[in-house]
């Protein structure tokens, strides 16, 4: 029996085999957990049944998280197979891709609002869903999964990391909040790695390259890292940390030049 057996966890944010979701899904799972995973429409659901199928026991749903009548669907059928939450995790996050191709200063209203609700706005909203079920559980532990490019400059990235330090900064209002009920609030700051999303990011193969030359641990970040690193903190062994962003990324962050 896994340390999470008897757990009952939510996933966004699974596209694919290579999405960082899957990977911390996967982890989870292996311990025990059991585990519902959405879908962004039906484009990708033959996607995420057939990854689901590797699970025991999901639940497979759909949820547009831009869409409140999805996500209120999605909690209600939740709450009823599960009849609590003990995890969430966030993995979804969007912006149009001329956004992530012009130079930044001319991102328009509309990119910007696409890229900031889909990617942040989300959080919240799902968090307050899964409140009174991880509350009936006695407390739980919510996810996100961020980049560097919050804090730093990198060129492509543009409303990217404006969504991601705005996420970075929810993370800390919403463990405040959730705090009191016993519901922690944490994220991932993942080195680059190739996924569906990084492939829309311009000079992508470049931040690979320069994290392999410069990062302490002079290699790039595996899937499997930063799954085992969801686990830990999704699961019962980081129960005293909330408000945390960790940085899973060889160790980039602390470089300067
Ligand atoms: P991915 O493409 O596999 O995952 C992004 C997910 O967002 C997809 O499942 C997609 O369906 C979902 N999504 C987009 N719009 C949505 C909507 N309206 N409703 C519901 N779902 C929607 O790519 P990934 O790299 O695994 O991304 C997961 C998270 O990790 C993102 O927040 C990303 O910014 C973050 N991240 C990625 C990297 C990287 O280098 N790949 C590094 C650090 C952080």
């Amino acid at each position: 029996m896994g340390s999470l057996t008897g757990r009952f966890g939510l996933v966004t944010g699974v596209a694919n085999r290579r999405s960082i979701a899957w990977a911390i899904a996967k982890a989870l799972a292996r311990d025990g957990a059991r585990l519902a995973l959405t879908y962004q429409g039906e484009r990708l659901l033959d996607n995420v049944r057939e990854l689901a199928a590797e699970l025991e026991g999901p639940l497979v749903q759909p949820c547009d998280v831009t869409m409140d009548e999805q996500i209120a669907d999605l909690y209600q059928i939740v709450g009823r197979e599960f009849g609590g939450l003990d995890f969430l995790l966030h993995g979804t996050a969007f912006a149009p891709r001329a956004e992530l191709s012009r130079p930044f200063l001319e991102t328009s209203r509309e990119g910007f609002r696409i890229a900031l609700d889909v990617s942040v706005y989300s959080l919240i909203a799902l968090a307050r869903g899964a409140a009174p079920l991880m509350a009936a559980r006695g407390g739980g532990s919510i996810l996100t999964l961020t980049y560097l490019g919050s804090d730093r400059v990198f060129a492509g990235y543009n409303v990217m990391g404006v969504a991601k330090a705005a996420l970075e900064s929810s993370v800390r209002y919403l463990a405040d909040n959730l705090g009191p009920q016993h519901i922690r609030v944490n994220a991932i700051s993942a080195g680059p790695i190739k996924t569906l999303a990084a492939s829309g990011i311009s000079g992508f193969g470049g931040i690979l390259q320069a994290y392999r030359e410069r990062a302490p641990l002079r290699r790039n970040t595996e899937l499997e890292e930063v799954g085992e690193a969801g686990r830990f903190l999704l699961g019962p062994e980081s129960s005293n940390i909330t408000g945390q962003v960790l940085m899973v990324d060889s160790g980039y962050h602390v470089m300067g030049i």
